[in-house]
């Protein structure tokens, strides 16, 4: 027995075609479910909890995005394991870095804060140029970074970047569990080095075990002056990998005791709770192109178009190619 929630859009998974969505409870948990005119149906779990959805569910989709969000290169010094940007592929290798004067064309006139990601942003030899820039260009606007936080580790690389302008960094930082174990060390340093700077962190954590939120915690309590932000996600099968048992926000929830103890986000895909006095937003992922973004009010850039930011990832051609191998297989 299955019920229609409601109406939305997707694109096909094996075209990047658009496709009308819908989502649809079951027994077993919410699905979205799209169509594809020539691939026909594909549907994707989003929640295995259906009163924790529709609890989340009645929610403001008031828009207005927050960041323009930038990649200046697919190139990383990292290859994590659910890679959205799938970095460091012969496909992202072949994609240009973006130069100079594309950046300043595109970033005339933009109203929104600017993100420099990547691939890894700070792998580009002129990142400090590119803060200082943007910074004269949108003096009135934010300028951040979302990195791995490998090289922030350099205490004068960080200082580096603070003189040139920029204002917070989004920094991944996942559980040793996930990483591979040099990483964690040097990603300590990082936070070491951001709070002697003066430069504040929004924590980025992805999980594919909800024991590994207990290292977020003791990360929360050593570093509470300079993280102010935290977004904790679970991981999806869109990177390299697929994560075989997929976490929902419930179940981050339950493994918190706030199955009902927190706000309502933008949209059931994330929600608002406090942990060691911070905002944490719990996020999941789901391709719905008909709202804005299931998880980040931020809107990206894929070529020279300017969308939001979930419907820019699926549409980039990197990604969709690399899916749509993964589908064919
Ligand atoms: S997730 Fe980020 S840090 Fe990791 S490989 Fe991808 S771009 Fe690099």
């Amino acid at each position: 027995m299955s019920s229609i929630l409601s109406e939305s859009s997707s694109i096909c998974p094996f075209c990047g075609s658009d496709a009308p969505g819908v989502y649809i409870t079951r027994r077993d948990g919410v699905y979205f479910i799209l169509e594809c005119p020539v691939h026909g149906m594909h549907e994707e779990k989003v929640e295995n909890d259906v009163d924790s959805f529709l609890y989340r569910y009645e929610m403001d989709y008031s828009p207005g995005p927050k960041h323009l969000v930038f990649p200046l290169t697919y190139r990383c010094n990292m290859k994590c394991p659910y890679c959205y940007s799938l970095s460091n592929t012969p496909e992202g290798n072949r994609v240009a870095d973006r130069n100079r004067s594309q950046i300043e064309s595109i970033l005339s006139g933009r109203t929104e804060n600017i993100m420099f990601s990547g691939g890894e942003p700070t792998i580009r030899q002129d990142l400090p140029d590119l803060i200082l820039h943007a910074k004269t260009l949108l003096p009135d606007r934010r300028v951040s970074i979302a990195t791995n936080g490998l090289k922030l580790a350099n205490p004068s690389y960080a200082e580096t970047l603070k003189e040139s302008g920029l204002d917070f960094i989004l920094f991944s930082l996942h559980d040793s569990g996930y990483e591979p174990e040099r990483i964690p060390g040097r990603k300590m340093q990082a936070l070491e080095n951001m709070g002697r700077y003066n430069i504040p962190v929004w924590l980025s954590r992805t999980i594919d075990n909800v024991r590994q939120i207990d290292s977020l915690l003791t990360i929360l309590e050593r570093f509470r002056k300079v993280i102010f932000h935290v977004t904790l996600r679970s991981a999806k099968p869109y990177g390299y990998f697929n994560p075989g048992k997929e976490i929902f926000i419930s179940d981050i929830l339950k493994y918190l005791g706030k199955e009902r103890d927190h706000e309502k986000g933008r949209s059931p895909f994330n929600c608002y709770i406090r942990i060691a006095g911070r905002r944490v937003k719990v996020s999941s992922w789901v391709c719905d192109t008909g709202r804005l973004d299931p998880i980040d009010d931020d809107i990206l850039i894929v070529d020279d178009r300017i969308l939001p930011l979930h419907r820019g990832l699926r549409l980039d051609p990197i990604l969709i190619s690399q899916h749509t191998k993964k589908q064919t297989a």
